[in-house]
């Protein structure tokens, strides 16, 4: 199997940790929330804030972490669906790029400094190979998939 490059971001700044959950709602739909603490999730949880981008329901709840990312699970959503999973995702993406440095192919040696407290403690994202990706979280370094840009993809 030819080695996928996928993007990752390692978060690391303590008292500003943005933790990804997997959520799956109860029409299945599976999607990735981002929040502050564990907490936060706890209280958008029980305040029936969590909501999901493609059915809009609020039954929604954590799902096991998927740790392959290169899935090739086919997901059959309708048009509204499709499009609203894309407005969830590019501001996913604005999110990162807006909160993160980026750092390239550099990104499993720059995870790992961060991790090893060898080079100041930021958000980074960059590429990384999925073996690279699967090694880092091996080593107990927070990275997660960043979503793809839709919106690039369907130029
Ligand atoms: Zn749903």
């Amino acid at each position: 199997m030819p080695c996928r490059l996928v993007q990752a971001l390692v978060i690391a700044s303590p008292g500003e940790i943005v933790i990804v959950y997997s959520l799956k709602c109860e029409n299945s739909h599976e999607f990735e929330g981002w929040f502050g603490s564990s907490a936060a999730f706890d209280e958008q949880s029980a305040t029936g804030k969590l909501v999901c981008p493609m059915c809009d329901t609020h039954k929604v709840e954590k799902a096991p972490m998927a740790p392959s990312v290169a899935g090739a699970k086919k997901a059959t959503l309708t048009a509204d669906e499709v499009k609203k999973m894309r407005q969830f995702m590019t501001g996913m993406r604005k999110y990162i790029k807006e909160n993160a440095e980026y750092v390239g192919p550099k990104f499993p040696e720059e995870a790992r400094k961060i991790h090893y407290g060898e080079t100041d403690e930021r958000h980074i994202y960059g590429e990384a190979t999925l073996d690279e990706a699967k090694e880092l979280i091996e080593e107990g370094v927070d990275v997660a998939p960043l979503p793809p840009d839709l919106d690039e993809e369907a130029n």
